[in-house]
C-alpha cells in the first residue's frame, strides 16, 4: 500500500467519544459581551494552562508549577514529564505505541516566550523527550536533534536508558502484526499527543508537544509534533497553538503557525482554529478519514479549539479550575 493511501486509511471509528453542545455560541448575547470586556483585562485570565485530550493530571502539574511563580516554560516541561512517564497511556512517553517493526520512537517540542525553541525526533529508550528537548533548546547551538544523536544527547545530560515498550503495547503491536494492516490508530484513547499552552503570572507564553507518534508508523517516520510552526508554535507577542491528529495534514497546512498568524491578523484564538482546520478540509478531499484537533490561547488569555470530527477534547486549567471541555468540530454530518 501507497504511504499515503495507509496514512488516509486511519480508521474514523476510534473516534467515538460523545461531544456535547459546542461552547461556542455563534450569535452574541449580553453576556457574551460581558465576558468579552472581561477578557480585556488580563490578568484576570492567567495563569492558564490549556492542553489537548483529557490530561488532568498534567495540566495540574503545570498549574503548581505556575502557582510557585515560576515560568510558563517549567510549566510546560513538568505538565508533559506526568503524562510522558504514564505506562497506561499508549501515545506519549513510556508505554506509547510502537512503529511496525515493534520500536517506541519519541517526537517532542517546546518553545518559550523568547522565541527559542528546541526538539527531538525519533527518541528512543528515553521516558521524557520533552525534557530532552528542553536540553536541545538550552544546552546546544541546535534546535532539532534525531535519532541515536539524540539519545546520545540524552545520556550526556544524564538521563536514564528505558525500555518504553510495556506489555501492553507489546500485546497490541503483536494483535496488529497478525494483519499486519497499514491503518495507524488516530485518537486512539481518550488522550494522545499531548500539546500544551501556559501563560505565567507575567503574561509570558510558552508551549510544548510531545508524542509517541501514529501507531504501527513506518520506522523514521516523524510527524508534526516536534516541528516548529507545524505541531506547536508562540509568538510571545501574539499568543501559541498547538496540535494533534494526523501530523501529515497539520505538516502539510503549517497548522500552529498558521493560527498565530491568523490572531496577528486580529482573529480570535477561535476562529483562527476553525480557519486552520478550514485549510487542510479545503487541501483534502479524504478529510472524513483523519482526525486533527487545534488549540490556541492568545496574549489576552482567551482560548479556542476546533477539531474536524467529533471526539477531540481539551483540559483547561484557569482561575482554580481544572477542566475537560469538549471541541465544537467542523463534520457535523
Ligand atoms: N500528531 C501526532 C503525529 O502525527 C499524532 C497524534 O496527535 O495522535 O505524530
Amino acid at each position: 500500500m501507497k504511504r499515503r493511501k495507509f496514512i488516509q486509511n486511519a480508521s474514523l471509528s476510534t473516534f467515538g467519544i460523545a461531544v456535547g453542545s459546542s461552547v461556542f455560541a455563534s450569535g452574541k448575547n449580553l453576556s457574551l459581551i460581558s465576558e468579552e470586556k472581561k477578557l480585556q483585562n488580563s490578568s484576570e485570565n492567567f495563569p492558564l494552562v490549556i492542553a489537548t485530550w483529557n490530561v488532568n493530571d498534567s495540566t495540574a502539574e503545570a498549574w503548581r508549577v505556575l502557582q510557585e511563580g515560576k515560568s510558563s516554560l517549567d510549566a510546560i516541561e513538568k505538565g508533559c514529564n506526568i503524562e510522558e512517564a504514564n505506562a497506561e497511556g499508549q501515545s506519549v512517553g513510556i508505554g506509547g505505541l510502537p512503529d511496525r517493526d515493534g520500536n517506541v520512537t519519541l517526537d517532542a517540542c517546546i518553545m518559550d516566550s523568547k522565541g527559542n525553541y528546541g526538539a527531538v525526533v525519533y527518541l528512543q529508550n528515553i521516558v521524557h523527550p520533552i525534557s530532552v528537548a528542553r536540553k536541545v533548546m538550552e544546552d546546544t547551538p541546535h534546535v532539532i536533534l534525531a535519532g541515536k544523536g539524540a539519545e546520545q544527547f540524552a545520556y550526556s545530560e544524564g538521563f536514564e536508558k528505558t525500555d518504553l515498550l510495556t506489555e501492553a503495547s507489546k500485546k497490541a503491536w503483536e494483535e496488529w502484526k497478525k494483519t499486519s494492516q497499514y491503518k495507524p490508530i488516530i485518537n486512539i484513547e481518550n488522550h494522545d499527543t499531548i500539546g500544551m499552552l501556559a501563560i505565567d503570572k507575567n503574561g509570558d507564553i510558552s508551549g510544548g508537544c510531545t508524542t509517541s507518534g501514529l501507531a504501527y508508523k513506518m520506522a523514521g517516520r516523524v510527524g508534526d509534533s516536534p516541528i516548529i510552526g507545524s505541531g506547536l508554535f508562540i509568538d510571545n507577542e501574539i499568543g501559541g497553538a498547538t496540535a494533534t491528529g494526523l501530523g501529515e495534514e497539520v505538516l502539510k497546512t503549517v497548522g500552529s503557525f498558521l493560527i498565530v498568524e491568523l490572531m496577528r491578523q486580529g482573529k480570535t484564538p477561535q476562529q483562527a482554529c476553525e480557519e486552520a482546520i478550514g485549510r487542510i478540509i479545503k487541501k483534502s478531499p479524504d478529510f472524513k478519514d483523519f482526525q486533527v484537533g487545534y488549540i490556541a490561547v492568545n496574549k489576552k488569555g482567551e482560548t479556542g479549539y476546533y477539531s474536524i470530527h467529533d471526539g477531540f477534547w481539551v483540559t483547561k486549567y484557569q482561575n482554580d479550575k481544572n477542566e475537560n471541555i469538549p471541541s465544537d468540530f467542523y463534520d457535523k454530518k
